[in-house]
């Protein structure tokens, strides 16, 4: 990709859009446009057709969109499946109409069938039922990835949908209910440390198997695929390991130092037992995870206590 092109990043403020524009920044890439949310409401479909009409980027990451942990995705339903669908709307079909060269669409690897085969391949989409807890979720997603699809049939765009993993990283969401599970836990595992707490209660089985990507691993995968001279399609981006969520806390517990014992809640829901990624299509393509999931647990623990904890 040229560096002096012009790139949108819708959505820079949050953990994946700012891990990108970071990346692009240490690739040299100049000519970033970030828009604010009280600059640029996504939600409004005539603001941000004039908005990329206006600036005309070459290209446009969507790192924008309502996310949560399994908490927020079951009782936020109503507000998941609308701002999720119009935000990636007004966006795809204005950068279509703005003559944007390349878009990268993000998503989120529960866009797959709960049942599926392991790991989960591309084209394993559509193929069974939905998790419950997050479906209105996954069907904006999933209409996502099947209009960049569209408009690569109908107008030979090269749209680019990524599904990653559970990511994770420097700003990360430490709300107690919103959040996923790993910046939960971390959260969690601190606070009861602080309290002298000889229990700490994880929520579910302990059994359910997670992948964890770190996101700065995940924005590699994103500039790499928007620099590649490729059609556009659909990329799984995970480390093609996983983990059950007891182990996760167990190695969460050593980070944070905490001493006392896990209790499962098993009152919670445990979600999709496992969702790893296959992540042949975009490994053929030479991108690789960098980070090991302590060394990224570690990382991430010390934004914490920078940014959340102080
Ligand atoms: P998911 O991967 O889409 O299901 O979403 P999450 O990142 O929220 O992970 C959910 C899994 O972690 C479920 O098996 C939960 O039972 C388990 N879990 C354990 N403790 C917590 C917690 O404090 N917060 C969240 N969000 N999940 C937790």
């Amino acid at each position: 990709m040229d560096k002096s092109k012009k790139i949108y990043v819708a959505g820079h403020r949050g953990m994946v859009g700012s891990a990108i524009v970071r990346n692009l920044e240490e690739r040299g890439y100049s000519n970033i446009i970030t828009r604010t949310r009280q600059a640029l409401d996504l939600l409004d479909q005539k603001k941000v057709f004039a908005f990329l009409e206006q600036t005309r980027p070459d290209y446009l990451f969507i790192a924008a969109a309502k996310v949560g942990g399994i908490y927020a995705n079951n009782i936020y339903r109503a507000q998941f499946i609308y701002e999720n669908l119009v935000i990636q709307s007004n966006l795809i079909h204005g950068a279509y109409l703005a003559g944007v060269k390349r878009l990268c669409f993000l998503g989120s690897s529960c866009i797959y069938p709960k049942k599926c085969p392991q790991p989960i391949r591309e084209d394993y989409l559509l193929t069974g039922s939905l998790e419950s807890t997050n479906e209105p979720y996954a069907i904006a997603k999933i209409a996502g990835v099947k209009m960049c699809e569209s408009y690569n049939r109908q107008y030979g765009t090269g749209y680019i949908s990524v599904m990653p993993t559970n990511l994770y990283g420097p700003h990360d969401n430490y709300d107690l209910n919103n959040s996923h599970v790993l910046p939960a836990l971390i959260r969690k595992a601190h606070e009861a440390n602080l309290r002298g707490d000889k229990k700490w209660v994880v929520w579910g089985t302990g059994t359910p198997r997670r992948e964890f990507l770190y996101v700065d691993d995940m924005a590699n995968a994103c500039v790499l695929l928007m620099e590649k001279d490729i059609p556009g399609g659909l990329f799984n981006v995970g480390t093609g390991v996983d983990v059950t969520i007891k182990a996760l806390a167990e190695i969460i517990m050593e980070v944070v130092e905490f001493q006392g014992t896990i209790v499962f809640d098993s009152s919670k829901p445990d979600g999709t037992p496992r969702k790893l990624l296959d992540i042949s299509r975009i490994q053929a393509l030479g991108w690789h995870p960098q980070v090991d999931l302590r060394e990224g647990i570690n990382k991430a623990y010390q934004d914490f206590l920078n940014r959340v904890a102080a």
